[in-house]
């Protein structure tokens, strides 16, 4: 990576600003369900700590379109990093994330002392890139690190604006992430497999265009399959497709056809009589779809050819589940896929992960422990493999 991280800062006695990604899911008591994003900053912020700094920490929570709203303050996330984190002699939390309130609490901590500002989307100049608003941020710190790689793909006045007014650096989430990621796009050991997945194809086209020309062999499946199958004609009774993309789909087939990598689409599929766990269900040819019924998985043979290019790989991308794996009788090629994908990494390749829905079906096989990485970040590991610059590590000073 060409990007500073906060290794090349010497912080004895300085106060970090670090934009984090503390977007935890809340129940409707406001409890947190899953901490997986406060737990993924912890080593920034213990690094940080150890290395004598004081520690101001900013982040959004939800969308509460640009006003305050009281169920989307991060009061219980203050509490549960307190919790994650006893070596912070103190963690405090201000009821807004800039101006002279934010900055006088700031300039008051001392080493050791981490304080949480307000969630940032509260001020109205947030997703604006307001530059008055950066200005105000940078005031809370010494040195600029963004952790925050899940909103590294939105230019705000904290992820973009900021850090063009103090030094910037990556913490080690967002070098994690990066590191991963362009590593597979830009250094792929081969075999380069790739497989995507997911709804529907309109949301995945700049991926695949992006990986047709890195990629050995580029596996399709879920929901987007259909389309392509509408493309080569043939029949998909109710099943999801997209007819607004199947000229898109046709001239991706052809395109990869004339890069010579290896296009695969479903031979046979998991159709269903209605979109329900306990509906009727047969495996039949992609050929044989009758009138009336849907496609809500791949088949097994698919399963076991997508598997076999998979443990072949020596580097694998997965973006996008195999079918509905949310109901468990269409559950099955997505955990076929990501039991080869835990046999690649046994055998020694790099397995990445990303997608909100991916990485959910790789926890509920409980195979997230096998993979080289999994992305915390959605929406921006997906434009990073389409190939976009993402504007909170464009603003990253380089090395
Ligand atoms: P990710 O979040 O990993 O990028 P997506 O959001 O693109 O994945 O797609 C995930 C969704 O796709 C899941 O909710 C899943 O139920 C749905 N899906 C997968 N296959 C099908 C299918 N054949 N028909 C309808 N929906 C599907
Ligand atoms: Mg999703």
């Amino acid at each position: 990576m060409n990007k500073q991280t906060i290794r090349d800062i010497s912080w004895e006695g300085k106060r970090a600003l670090v934009r984090v990604d503390f977007n935890v899911p809340l129940d409707a008591n406001g409890h947190i369900t899953d901490d997986t994003r406060i737990r993924a900053a912890l080593p920034t912020i213990r690094y940080l700590l150890e290395h004598g700094a004081s520690v101001v920490l900013m982040s959004h929570l939800g969308r509460p379109k640009k006003k305050v709203v009281e169920s989307m303050r991060l009061r219980p996330v203050a509490e549960r990093l307190f919790e994650l984190l006893p070596e912070a002699t103190e963690v405090h939390k201000t009821e807004v994330c800039s101006g002279p309130a934010a900055e006088a609490a700031a300039g008051s901590l001392k080493p050791s002392q981490v304080l949480l500002l307000e969630n940032t989307r509260f001020d109205p100049r947030e997703e604006d890139n307001d530059l008055a608003m950066a200005q105000e941020l940078a005031k809370l710190g010494d040195v600029y690190v963004n952790d925050a790689f899940g909103s590294a793909h939105r230019a705000h006045a904290s992820t973009e604006g900021v850090a063009r007014y103090l030094p910037a650096v990556a913490g080690f989430l967002m070098e994690a992430e990066l590191n991963a990621l362009y590593g597979a796009l830009e250094k792929p050991q081969p075999p380069f497999v790739t497989i995507i997945g997911g709804a529907k194809i309109s949301d995945k086209i700049g991926v695949i265009e992006n990986l047709l020309n890195r990629v050995d062999a580029l596996l399709i499946g879920g929901g987007m399959a259909n389309t392509f199958l509408l493309a080569q004609g043939y029949k998909l009774g109710d099943s999801l497709v997209e007819q607004g993309s199947v000229a898109t789909a046709h001239d991706l087939i052809g395109k990869a056809r004339a890069s010579g990598i290896k296009f695969m689409l479903p031979s046979d599929v998991v159709i269903a009589d209605a979109f329900s766990a306990d509906a009727q269900r047969q495996v039949v040819s992609v050929d044989a779809i009758p009138d009336g019924w849907r496609v809500l998985d791949i088949g097994p043979a698919t399963g076991e050819a997508y598997s076999a290019e998979v443990k072949g790989a020596k580097t694998v991308i997965w973006n996008g589940p195999m079918g509905v794996f949310e109901m468990e009788p269409f559950a099955v090629g997505t955990r076929a896929i990501a039991q080869a994908m835990a046999a690649a990494s046994d055998a020694g390749a790099m397995t990445i992960i990303g997608g909100g829905d991916s990485v959910a079906a790789v926890e509920q096989a409980d195979l997230s422990e096998k993979m080289s990485h999994i992305s915390t970040g959605g929406g921006a590991s997906l434009e990073l493999l389409e190939g976009r610059e993402l504007p909170g590590v464009v603003a990253l000073n380089d090395k």
